[in-house]
């Protein structure tokens, strides 16, 4: 194992020489307090060492040793519900052992090595395994069945295995490998973050995240493994938006990534989730959920830690046949950790000083989403749907790391701080927003919801961007230009985004639309649209048909219990065609 000497320290940059022996990525200890960093860079006998705790009172000469092997993750029964920081430390446990302020160089195992599990075998003695076979599973936690697997790059026969209660690195059993090796197996293995897990098959992205929220999937839908970007000017919603995927979208598990800038920002993450409830399960939504956040004494570089922990630790719960929400806020704040890196290893910088692989580096993390067949006999599936926030300066877009952002992820949620500013919730606007994979998920919602749910959707579209238009020529030349036609398609774009769109978070029934209520709501604020037109072809006043009584019933109709909506919509649709036909009659006796 390589052991050097500092030469050089630039805030979180250690540079160590005598390193000769260590490896790209080794993780190392620097100083008598033995910090943990990464070696990053490595050039002759001098290693470049970004360093994951304050590095303040190092000096020249302190001893640097490597540990020989790369930054990892344990991954067993003890994630779900857990807090860790960026190199997986539970910030919990670590409270509570050494107090609030983390002193530096902690080293505390990231799973419980004392607490006890029931494991329940399902393999047996004699049965050939390979690598992500299950051969058993633990209850982690009052929703999550965690499924303990064969690690990665391991096969053979299982030569004993035992139900019964076990710690995480007891050996319940013991495998022989092809070469006739012997060695046990445990609740535990342990994986290098910066490596991808294995999987069979990537599989296209042809089935929706149903998340519930109407905008999002009637409108911009995300796959199911698909990545999307959000970006937030403050008191945009974005901290709602992301809390009403985590609550309601089809994950079996969360994993929320933090990498705030300042503490009270991670403070608010820390203390808003744990409160949060699981609308399935009735439980703490922490129950499915593992929170990794930067504390505010660690600096920036472990905001890149954190990253790759995340999704290291989403791709294991992928392996075992979950859908796994992954959502990290912000990727910006990641972002400028490349960029203060960079700066600190005088690298050529790219546009705005970012480095130029910063592109390559958040495509990596994009990449790593996806659904799959997933490693292991059973051709189970599971999905990595990742969602990352973008928190671009003064809500520019056009930054660099929303632009590489862009380029890489296919849903873009636009949250807009007018709408949130008129209380439009959510307020994502639909005119800039867009998600790639409409068009591919159409096949799926017409076999599974609705055949026009697709042409509905477009439709709905088509009004909103005409709205756009006609309220352009309004603001030139007045209301008073406008055809009857064109002040209808006004009024049923202002029910399009009053009765369909905005959806109330914090009201119980209106928080989240299960699809089948969004396609019975969908088609009764657009009839209110074909049906106005014919009435209008027939002489109908547009000034009766905007006043219309039934419109406020439309209104009401998005928080009408699920289970009542279809008879409900039906009422409303005859009253509607009822009033209109009222105001046709009349215009017709008009004219004899
Ligand atoms: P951000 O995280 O972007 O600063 P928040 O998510 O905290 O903003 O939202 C600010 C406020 O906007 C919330 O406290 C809430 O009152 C309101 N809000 C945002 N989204 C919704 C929503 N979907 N439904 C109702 N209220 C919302």
């Amino acid at each position: 194992m390589a052991e050097g000497k500092i030469v050089r320290v630039s805030g979180p940059l250690v540079i160590a020489e005598g390193m000769r022996e260590a490896n790209m990525f080794d993780v190392v200890h620097v100083g008598s307090e033995r910090l943990i960093g990464e070696i990053i860079e490595i050039h002759g006998d001098r290693a470049s060492i970004q360093v994951y705790e304050e590095t303040a009172g190092l000096g020249r000469g302190d001893m640097v040793e490597s540990t020989g092997s790369p930054l990892s993750v344990e991954l067993g029964p003890g994630i779900m519900t857990n807090i860790y920081d960026g190199i997986q430390r539970p910030l919990i446990e670590m409270r509570d052992s050494v107090g609030s302020n983390i002193i530096r160089g902690v080293e505390i195992p990231a799973l419980n090595r004392e607490k006890i599990w029931r494991f329940e075998a399902l393999a047996q003695a004699g049965d050939r395994v390979s690598a992500g076979d299950i051969y058993g599973t633990v209850r982690e936690s009052e929703v999550v069945t965690h499924k303990i697997m064969v690690p990665p790059n391991v096969s053979g026969v299982i030569t004993e295995i035992e139900s019964g209660e076990y710690r995480i690195t007891d050996p319940v059993g013991k495998l022989q490998d092809d070469a006739g090796a012997v060695t046990d197996i445990s609740l535990m293995q342990k994986w290098p973050v910066r490596r991808a897990r294995p999987y069979s098959e990537k599989l296209p992205p042809n089935e929706p995240l149903v998340t519930g929220q109407r905008l999002i999937d009637a409108i911009f839908p995300i796959a199911k493994g698909g990545t999307a970007c959000i970006p937030g000017p403050f008191g945009s919603g974005k901290t709602v938006v992301q809390h009403q995927l985590a609550k309601w979208s089809d994950a079996d598990i969360v994993v929320y990534v933090g990498c705030g800038e300042r503490g009270n920002e991670m403070t608010d993450v820390l203390i808003e989730f744990p409160k949060l409830k699981d609308p399935k399960s009735g439980k703490s939504l922490m129950e499915r959920t593992v929170l990794i956040a930067n504390t505010s004494n660690m600096p920036v570089a472990a905001r890149e830690a954190s990253i790759y922990t995340g999704i290291t630790i989403a791709e294991y719960y992928r392996d075992m046949g979950y859908s796994v929400a992954v959502i990290a806020d912000s990727t910006s704040r990641w972002a400028e950790a490349l960029r203060e890196m960079s700066g600190r290893l005088e690298e050529m910088p790219g546009e705005e000083g970012y480095p130029a692989y910063l592109t390559s580096r958040l495509a990596q993390f994009y990449e790593r989403a996806g659904m799959v067949i997933c490693s292991g006999s059973d051709k189970r599936i599971g999905a990595i749907s990742a969602i990352g926030a973008v928190s671009p300066q003064g809500g520019d877009l056009s930054e660099p790391v929303t632009q590489a952002t862009l380029r890489i992820v296919k849903v873009f949620w636009s949250l807009d701080a007018a709408l949130a500013y008129r209380r439009h919730f959510p307020a994502i606007n639909w005119l800039s927003s867009y998600s790639l994979y409409k068009e591919r998920l159409g096949p799926w919602f017409s076999e599974n919801v609705a055949k026009d749910w697709q042409a509905k959707t477009e439709e709905i579209m088509r009004l909103l961007s005409l709205e756009s238009e006609l309220e352009e020529i309004v603001r030139l030349v007045g209301m008073d230009a406008l055809s009857a036609e064109d002040r209808l398609v006004l009024e049923a774009s202002r029910s399009i985004r009053e009765d369909y769109i905005q959806q109330d978070a914090l009201e119980p029934a209106d928080s989240y639309t299960p699809y089948h209520k969004q396609y019975a709501l969908m088609t009764l604020v657009l009839s209110y649209y074909t049906k106005s037109k014919k009435a209008i072809e027939s002489g109908a006043d547009i000034e009766k048909i905007v006043v219309l009584p039934v419109r406020e019933r439309i209104g009401r109709a998005k928080t009408v219990p699920e289970n009542e909506c279809i008879k409900i919509y039906a009422e409303i649709e005859s009253e509607m065609d009822a009033q209109l036909d009222a105001l046709t009659v009349g215009a017709e006796g008009g004219s004899l």
